[in-house]
């Protein structure tokens, strides 16, 4: 399943971040996906879950940020919102245009826990 090896493709990243921010537990990640990865929102969730498991990262919720797909035509320069996959300029109406956006798949941002979760925390004042 495509979700599956992009979850693997996350975790890493995670918790390579969640270890350079000391934190004890990663309680959420948003990750950043253009629409032509076509990603199924939920499937990712799952498959996150599953490759998260024994790690930091487990019982971390995952929330998936789509990014349009935008794109510019390579005659004219106009750039445009690509909907249903139609990649025509809409100016001039070739199909030579370069992908900017949509391709994506980014760790927006994470939520860590920090290390010092115990109430016994003595801090000097
Ligand atoms: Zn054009």
């Amino acid at each position: 399943m495509h979700e599956v090896s992009l979850a693997e493709q996350l975790i890493g990243p995670v918790l390579a971040a969640a270890a350079q921010y000391g934190g004890e537990r990663v309680t959420a990640v948003t990750v950043r996906a253009g629409a032509l990865q076509q990603i199924v929102p939920g499937s990712l969730a799952l498959a996150f879950e599953a490759v998260a498991l024994g790690t930091l990262a487990e019982g971390a919720t995952l929330t998936v940020e789509t990014v349009p797909v935008t794109a510019r035509c390579r005659r004219c320069d106009a750039e445009f919102e690509v909907e249903a996959f139609c990649f025509l300029c809409p100016t001039c109406g070739v199909a030579d245009v370069a992908t900017l956006t949509g391709n994506e798949l980014l760790l927006a941002s994470l939520e860590l826990e920090p290390c010092e979760s115990t109430s016994s925390t003595t801090s000097p004042s």
